[in-house]
């Protein structure tokens, strides 16, 4: 095959936070195929959407022309559009008119009712240099806070809670620890489906003797061989279980005294707090017997070196932050931290979650997650970007969704992401977007949020564009245009540029590098890694202490990132699902990915061969549960929840627990987010897509 390709260009996968390296081969403009390269996070190691999932980029279906939205066109949730045909809701515009039109509408509402009437959205999908950008315009050029984007439906919960109690939001050591390991827990995450490469890594790890601890409400059949204990809880009771292991660790006095003393605030509450959670009180709660709990935890905590693993199904609830709270309590009551092979890693979900949200891609911080609150930083921010800053957090997510309900919220700018599909309860977010007075879009495909566009703006996919992305293990990785971008679409960040431009701003970067050079003067966590470093080496973890070294990929080996460099552990209570099932709806719902298919679909649903593997809508339950109801492999159900109803097929999976029905939220046909509930954490503000009450019924 090397004969056929013209070229071939080194860069990134563009989809899971594990950052595989690959190479491009180009032919034609068109990548012919793509290799594993031998980068830090996977040693020429691919899965199947890194390796056959690229050929969205040449889909016909891309955006190739700005559009502008027909006076006559209606909006609303309902609204469909044909990709293949949007000429009826659409018309093509000149680049000049459409971003004239797209700047003037959210100027005209900036100058009109404030900054804080407008919002924007950024893109974990995006490069580093996309997000800062992004975020400078909102802070800057719109003058407000409210910039989000989907870390708020992934980690926000981890990240609060471990910015709380050890100072950083990001991991504690790499996933590539996991062999340095004695123990490693795997707890709410499915990394052989969702960080295959990852996954590999683990299971590598627990054949060469780590004792692998799986811990999930859905059994994971496929990890699950490899464990030395496949622990399958009762969905929602995290909490239970894990202050159950505390109890064994202060009980059997496996904390580590000394480690405690040197670097841990908050031990004789917790100790307190354990005591109400012995494991013989909890088994039935949580459905795992207590002999069980007792040796796991002597297990996590006996062992020379412990790391934990989560995903997700941690963070995914109303107590999302107190499930994190409680895994940091294990690990700093055990001294498993700032070792090799010990420590904490929430699996990032998107190719640069870490980095967009280290660049301030979220409302409350400043790039290196400085609190805009504080008038030191907001003084130095108005300053180096000379504009005016709001020195009030900025609403999230779901609080945008919210507010523009409420008429508090009338513009917004979206880049990248794809909110009508991945916010709970659809038909109110969609509601929001067709509410809103002005609306603009920036995407590679007529997504169902570009449906509800004024103008949208064809932008450039992550095989088309120079940039750097940041992955799971903190490490910063550079990614190179491999194809050029059809038709008329233009590169993001120029297109940030341009709105930013026209909205009074007086921007002249050229090049991705002029705004990473930027960003390395206001944020002290690159010092040390340079576009040029990052063109010649490819990768740099930070920390990096030296310039020779590649980066520090395990921190807190002395003191935590907090004013008295010690760690906390905070006591944690039980807090209910929000929604608990009743007579009128018995069952779980619960939403996630499958292997073939990324978050909202927009991409692997357009590659070939994805589609191909998984083709159509389908929900998951136990066949136990399927023949109690009456339900073959294949029928189609109907599953309602309080927020709506969808219609989809259904496939037996003995990973589901019985009263569950597990639906992938990649299919836009049979949406699984009509039916999620949109009820947040109080603390990451993060939706509980992981449990709600539902009923099925078979059509
Ligand atoms: Fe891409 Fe993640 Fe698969 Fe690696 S594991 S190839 S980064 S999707």
């Amino acid at each position: 095959r090397e004969n056929y390709a013209e070229e071939s260009v080194d860069s990134v996968c563009p989809y899971c936070g594990v950052g595989c390296e690959v190479t491009y081969h180009v032919k034609d403009d068109s990548i012919l195929y793509v290799e594993g390269r031998n980068g830090p996070a996977n040693q020429n190691r691919l899965c199947v959407k890194g390796r056959y999932g690229t050929d969205y980029s040449r889909s016909p279906q891309r955006l190739t022309v700005p559009m502008i939205r027909r006076e006559d066109a209606p909006k609303g949730a309902d609204v469909q559009v044909d990709p293949d045909n949007p000429w009826t809701h659409f018309r093509e515009a000149s680049w000049e008119e459409a971003l004239d039109k797209a700047a003037n509408g959210l100027k005209t509402i900036r100058d009109r009712d404030g900054g804080g009437a407008l919002a924007g959205f950024g893109s974990a999908k995006g490069t580093n240099e996309e997000a800062y950008l992004f975020q400078k315009l909102v802070r800057a050029g719109f003058g407000t806070n409210n910039v989000d984007h989907c870390t708020r439906l992934c980690h926000a919960s981890s990240v609060a809670a471990m910015i709380e109690n050890l100072g950083t939001g990001a991991v504690t050591a790499p996933f590539t620890d996991a062999e340095k390991a004695e123990c490693m827990i795997v707890i709410g995450a499915r990394p052989n489906e969702n960080h295959p490469v990852a996954s590999s890594y683990m299971k590598q790890a627990a054949k060469k003797g780590t004792k692998l601890i799986v811990m999930d409400p859905r059994y994971n059949e496929q990890l699950g061989r490899y464990a030395y204990a496949n622990v399958q809880f009762q969905p929602g009771t995290d909490v239970a279980l894990l202050n159950a292991m505390l109890h064994v660790i202060f009980e059997e006095g496996l904390e580590d005294t000394q480690y405690i003393q040197a670097h841990v605030n908050g031990v004789e509450e917790l100790r307190e707090k354990a005591k109400e959670f012995p494991p013989e009180k909890m088994a039935d709660h949580v459905g795992v017997s207590a002999e069980t709990i007792r040796d796991i935890a002597r297990t996590y905590a006996t062992a020379q070196a412990s790391i934990i693993f989560w995903g997700m199904g941690i963070s995914q609830h109303v107590h999302g932050t107190d499930n994190a709270r409680s895994l940091i309590n294990l690990s700093l009551v055990t001294g498993h931290m700032g070792r090799p092979g010990t420590g904490l890693h929430p699996l990032r979900g998107q190719n640069n979650v870490q980095g967009a949200s280290d660049v301030g891609l979220i409302p409350m911080v400043y790039p290196d997650y400085k609190p805009v609150t504080n008038s030191d930083f907001k003084d130095y921010y108005e300053d180096f970007w000379g504009a005016e800053l709001d020195g009030q957090a900025g609403l999230t997510v779901v609080e945008i969704v919210n507010a523009i309900h409420e008429g508090r919220i009338k513009g917004m700018y979206i880049m990248g992401e794809n909110p009508a599909m991945s916010d709970p309860h659809q038909s109110h977010a969609r509601e929001a977007l067709a509410d809103l007075e002005h609306l603009v879009v920036q995407e590679i495909f007529l997504t169902e949020t570009a449906y509800q566009a004024d103008v949208i703006l064809p932008a450039s996919s992550q095989q088309e564009k120079d940039g750097t992305y940041t992955n799971s293990n903190r490490q910063v990785q550079i990614g190179r245009a491999a194809i050029s971008t059809p038709g008329q679409a233009r590169q993001d960040w120029a297109l940030v540029q341009e709105i930013a431009n026209r909205i009074g701003m007086d921007w002249n970067y050229t090049h991705p590098r002029d705004v990473f050079n930027e960003m390395e003067q206001v944020m002290p966590s690159l010092t040390n890694i340079t576009w040029e470093r990052l063109e010649r080496e490819g990768a740099v973890a930070y920390p990096c202490d030296d310039p020779k070294s590649h980066g520090n990929l395990v921190i807190f080996d002395e003191a935590f990132y907090t004013s008295d460099g010690r760690g906390t552990v905070r006591p944690v209570d039980i807090v209910p699902p929000d929604e608990m099932p009743d007579d009128e709806y018995p069952m779980i719902l619960s939403t996630g990915r499958q292997l073939e298919h990324w978050h909202t679909g927009a991409m692997t649903r357009r590659s070939d061969v994805l589609d191909r593997i998984e083709p159509e809508a389908v929900c998951m339950m136990h066949p136990r549960e399927m023949r109690k109801q009456g339900i073959q492999m294949g029928d189609y159900l109907r599953v309602t929840t309080r927020r709506g109803t969808i219609e989809i097929k259904v496939r037996a999976d003995r990973d589901v627990p019985s009263n569950m029905v597990f639906i992938p939220f990649c299919y836009a046909e049979a949406a699984a987010n009509v039916l999620t509930n949109p009820q947040i954490d109080p603390y990451g503000k993060i939706p509980e897509f992981k449990y709600c009450a539902a009923k099925i019924e078979r059509m």
